[in-house]
């Protein structure tokens, strides 16, 4: 007799400041473990762009360097976790950003059943971060992200992951909005990691490393938290 096997979705949680590779160690991992990339800058970046209500709410925190209101950033959230593909598994990139964030999201998993894996921490130094971000850009075709000096194509103007030739800049990102958006990370998302620590969800990576050698340990901590 078959015995139907109850699996409910991974929940994985990147916490770090601006610039510290969340969003191209979420893409690995989508690829890697085929879960979902939840990155709330991207659904409010969209928002924007459609100039949707919840968008042209966010903008000027945005453009400022600002954490946009928790009840927007949750709506957002809830209704891109009730999409299909997230029962594959998701990888919260960028949220929760404040407690109160946090709290809605412990919420939201109890309605499903649904627990968070791990909440991994990615430390840098703020130093490297002003760097890191101004040097930032992305494939417009596909959303793959790239450096000035860190990870430049393999050809020069040619996305190796879609061979597309248009790419873009984020406005957020210079070298006065990078301050703004620190202070927001100590003053607003920083203790998060003391309310994972608590709730024994907390793992740490150094993320001052290569690209890659960061991936390989951050696919260990996936593999033994999704186990
Ligand atoms: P976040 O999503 O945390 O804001 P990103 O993943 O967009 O950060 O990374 C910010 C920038 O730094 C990007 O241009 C990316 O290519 C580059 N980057 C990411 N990880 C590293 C790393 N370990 N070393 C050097 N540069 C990195
Ligand atoms: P970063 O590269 O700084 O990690 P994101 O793309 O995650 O940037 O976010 C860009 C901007 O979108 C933030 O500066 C903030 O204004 C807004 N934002 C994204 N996620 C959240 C969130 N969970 N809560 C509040 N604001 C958010
Ligand atoms: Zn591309």
């Amino acid at each position: 007799m078959d015995i139907a096997v109850q699996t409910t979705p991974a929940v994985l949680i990147l916490l770090g400041p601006p610039g510290a590779g969340k969003g191209t160690q979420a893409r690995m991992l989508e690829e890697k473990f085929g879960l979902v990339q939840l990155s709330t800058g991207d659904l409010l970046r969209d928002a924007v762009a459609r100039q949707t209500d919840a968008g042209m709410r966010a903008k000027a925190a945005m453009d400022s360097g600002g954490l946009v209101s928790d009840d927007i950033v949750i709506a957002i959230l809830r209704d891109r976790l009730a999409q299909d593909d997230c029962a594959k598994g998701v990888i919260l990139d960028g949220f929760p950003r404040t407690t109160v964030q946090a709290e809605a999201l412990d919420t939201l998993l109890g309605e499903t059943g649904q627990r968070i894996n791990a909440a991994i921490s990615l430390e840098v130094d703020d130093a490297a971060m002003v760097e890191r971000v101004s040097g930032r850009y992305t494939c417009g075709g596909c959303g793959e992200g790239y450096h000035d000096s860190f990870k430049q194509p393999k050809t020069a103007g040619v996305c190796d992951k879609c061979g597309g030739s248009d790419f873009k800049r984020r406005a957020d990102d210079n070298a006065e909005t990078v301050g703004a958006r620190l202070e927001a990370y100590h003053a607003q998302t920083a203790p998060l990691i003391t309310y994972y620590d608590a709730k024994s969800a907390l793992q740490r990576i150094d993320a001052m490393g290569d690209i890659s050698a960061i991936a390989k340990g951050l696919a260990a901590i996936v593999e033994g938290a999704t186990a």
